[in-house]
């Protein structure tokens, strides 16, 4: 371990190196640490797991970034620049073996020698950035970029050495299978998966309880064999080491902990708030629209059917309704809702009184209602009542869709404060 007057900090960031053939870009940032810390005199400080803005008109799976943070000796800066270009080009060369897809990875390694402005960061999570102006500014910055044919990877590897965790920022433990069971169906039984979740309540939404399923695992064949999620690193390093003691859960090769921003909402600006404009249009799918106006303009407010309590609210909403929601502004106008909330609701009319166990009847224009039993006359007026009754959250709660449908950015409202 280097002694701290003699070491610099040292901070990687990677990136678009996803190939459905040959591994995802957890996994080879693994690698490379590993080669890293075997072959010089350093110290890991901590690794990184970015998600970026779920628009990205180029997007690895989950659009996720790696990044590691070193403390190394001073006199081993050369052979780790020497061994992560080594290591890059044998990657570039190992994806230009196989056939090109219309993904094809555009791997990028940014090396940093200093602190680098968050702004990278905050670009790339709440909007497109333009790769090329990107590689200007890392390279201003005196980063070293590392890139094959294409430089798509820089934008996500500059993002990930540009985060500074805030407050929200949470744990992701990624844990990697071994070589021969790639490809193989994973061995992540939902039990093992339920069981964590009551002994290890530190470990987070690992599970969808609405549909009964486990979230860890993917559904890839990637190398990946499951990532466990928490509000701090002892949470998910437990959480797996009971996982890995027991026969229904496969053994995994490796795993690491990465500090991650999912669970953040920083690719949300702020909530806003306004009034409904009109009444809620639903496609075939069962996705629905609504018009809302905020002083900013006019929302076209879209939930998706997978949205569940999300859409159902929606489609309950009624003009004159205020509301509250967050979500993303779409490439294509519209904005899709994460999270929703009625917040004051106009009157719903639910029909005329009753007379004599039936529904008063209106006699025509400014001539009151009469009930056809009795005969009794009344002034006419509606019968009306807010929400209740239609479905839908109380008044002034937010609602989310389940954990399944949610994005790996997505703050869930049970940890809103
Ligand atoms: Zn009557």
């Amino acid at each position: 371990m280097p002694r701290k007057e003699q070491s610099v900090i040292i901070r990687l960031g990677l990136d678009d190196t996803d190939h459905p053939e040959i591994g995802c870009t957890t996994e080879r940032m693994n690698e490379l640490v590993d080669i890293i810390l075997s072959r010089i005199d350093s110290e890991l400080i901590e690794r990184r797991l970015v998600r970026l803005w779920p628009f990205a008109t180029r997007r690895t799976r989950g659009n996720g970034a790696l990044g590691a943070i070193f403390m190394i000796h001073m006199g081993e800066i050369e052979e780790l620049y020497s061994i992560c270009s080594g290591w890059f080009s044998e990657l570039c060369e190992e994806i230009e073996r196989y056939p090109e897809t219309e993904f094809d990875p555009s791997p990028c390694l940014v090396i940093s020698e200093s602190e680098v402005s968050d702004e990278w960061y905050w670009t790339s999570v709440r909007g497109e950035v333009d790769c090329d102006k990107r590689m200007l500014d890392v390279q201003d910055a005196g980063c070293t970029v590392l890139v094959g044919e294409s430089h798509w990877g820089v934008v996500g590897a500059s993002a990930a050495i540009s985060w500074v965790p805030g407050t929200f920022s949470s744990w992701e433990l990624i844990a990697w299978r071994s070589e021969e069971k790639i490809g193989t169906e994973r061995q992540v039984s939902e039990t093992a998966v339920s069981c964590m979740g009551s002994l290890h309540p530190g470990a987070f939404v690992n599970r969808d309880p609405t549909k009964g399923r486990g979230l860890i695992a993917p559904r890839t064949p990637c190398p990946v064999l499951y990532g466990i999620r928490g509000s701090c690193s002892e949470d998910v390093e437990r959480a797996h080491e009971w996982l890995q003691k027991r026969t229904d859960i496969e053994q995994c090769s490796c795993s690491a902990i990465h500090r991650t921003n999912q669970l953040s909402d920083d690719h949300i600006e702020s909530s806003s708030s306004g009034t409904v404009i009109s009444t809620p249009e639903t496609t075939k799918g069962g996705h629905a629209m609504i018009g809302a106006i905020t002083p900013d303009g006019r929302f076209n407010l879209v939930a998706f059917s997978e949205g569940g309590p999300v859409n159902r609210l929606l489609r309950s909403l009624i003009p004159g309704d205020q509301i509250s929601w967050t979500g993303l502004a779409s490439p294509d106008g519209s904005f899709h809702l994460e999270k929703l909330r009625a917040d004051k609701t106009s009157p719903r009319i639910t029909g005329r009184p009753i007379c004599c166990s039936k529904t008063m009847r209106s006699k025509g224009k400014g001539q009151g209602m009469k009930c056809n039993s009795c005969g009794r006359m009344r002034h006419k007026y509606w019968l009306c009542n807010g929400m209740e009754g239609n479905y839908v959250a109380p008044i002034g709660r937010w609602v989310e869709p389940s954990p399944s449908n949610r994005r790996h950015l997505a703050r869930p409202v049970s940890l809103m404060q």
